[in-house]
């Protein structure tokens, strides 16, 4: 079963946390693979969207934040998009749009960021979102600072969390068709954070949080960490060999109903609010040239029909009885 696991280092301003998608991330390449209209992801575009998995379910286990973590890749190559969406509960679904082809070897550059236009975002879209409030999002180029591309998808997310966050962050990632693994390990925000703004500049803080020796040294064991290793090793023996000589404090382990699983927030309400985005003079001229509007989920594969009788109840009912939800007035 899928199993995520936090742990802190006692009396050290550092913490971790180590995932293993298995069920799960066997789940959503089965779905895809099932999908007579897409086929199995290629290799490359399968192991991209499962470190983009464990990744994003690490970011969502060590935030404060009730709503959606969701980690997007937007390509210039044949992989157009990427998506991994993460729940406050740890149910994840994740999907990849693929036009042209991905060769066995390709690299990330090749099949995201050909001319250096490719993005990763980062958004936070909160549950019970206010009016008018809109999700966060963050924003960031797929090359480094000396302008060279990114061939680990890892570096882009600890440059992300340096940047964007002044987060200092350890990624190592990998997949295969069988296991989406990641670890993360991260130095604690110093603490009264806020006080010490006034009193660096933010060239100095970067500098004054490059330089903990604690996190350093554990950042540096956690790199030796290999891919097969990750992959191969279950969760105890890693956190072993890896920190067997620091004062590890572990948090009970989210498996199962508490863990990261496969859920897709789809619904034929949310399908009908789309068509009726389309507007109804769409929604007839599609109906003009067959008996039914068909939409298929992309990530869990679940397929919607709407004959013309429910194409039309979608624009003669009231909004309110088209959400799931409690109606907003
Ligand atoms: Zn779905």
């Amino acid at each position: 079963m899928s199993e995520l696991h936090k742990f802190l280092f006692e009396g050290l301003p550092v913490r971790g946390a180590i995932v293993r998608l298995t069920d799960a991330w066997q789940e959503i390449l089965q779905r895809r693979a099932a999908n007579t209209q897409t086929g199995a992801y290629p290799a490359p575009v399968s192991e991209l969207l499962g470190q983009m998995s464990a990744a994003a379910v690490l970011m969502q286990a060590n935030i404060k934040f009730n709503g959606a973590l969701v980690l997007q890749i937007f390509g210039d190559g044949p992989v157009k998009l990427s998506v991994v969406e993460v729940q406050p509960d740890f149910g994840l679904r994740a999907t990849a749009t693929v036009q042209g082809e991905v060769l066995p070897q390709a690299s990330l550059s090749h099949m995201v960021n050909q001319n250096n236009e490719g993005r990763c975002a980062i958004t936070l879209d909160p549950l019970e979102r206010l009016p008018g409030q809109q999700p966060y999002q963050g924003v960031v180029p797929l090359f480094g600072d000396q302008k060279e591309k990114i061939e680990n998808f890892s570096e882009i997310l600890e440059h992300y969390m340096l940047q964007s966050e002044q987060l200092d962050t350890t990624l190592v990632l990998a997949a295969n068709d069988q296991v989406a693994a990641g670890l993360l390990i991260q130095r604690l925000p110093l603490e009264g954070m806020g006080n010490l703004a006034g009193r660096y500049d933010s060239v100095e803080r970067e500098s004054a949080l490059g330089k903990d020796e604690d996190y350093n040294r554990i950042s540096i064991l956690a790199k030796s960490l290999k891919a097969d290793e990750l992959l191969g090793l279950d969760v105890e023996t890693v956190l072993h060999r890896l920190f067997w000589e620091e004062p590890l404090l572990r948090f009970e382990p989210l498996v199962g109903e508490t863990g990261p699983r496969f859920q897709c927030t789809c619904s034929r309400e949310r399908v009908g609010r789309m068509i009726k985005g389309l507007g109804v003079e769409e929604a007839e001229s599609i109906l003009s040239e067959r008996e039914s509007i068909e939409v298929g989920c992309e990530f869990c594969g679940q397929q919607y029909h709407f004959d013309p009788v429910d194409a039309a109840s979608l624009f003669t009912q009231p909004e309110a009885s088209l959400q799931s939800g409690p109606a907003v007035h």
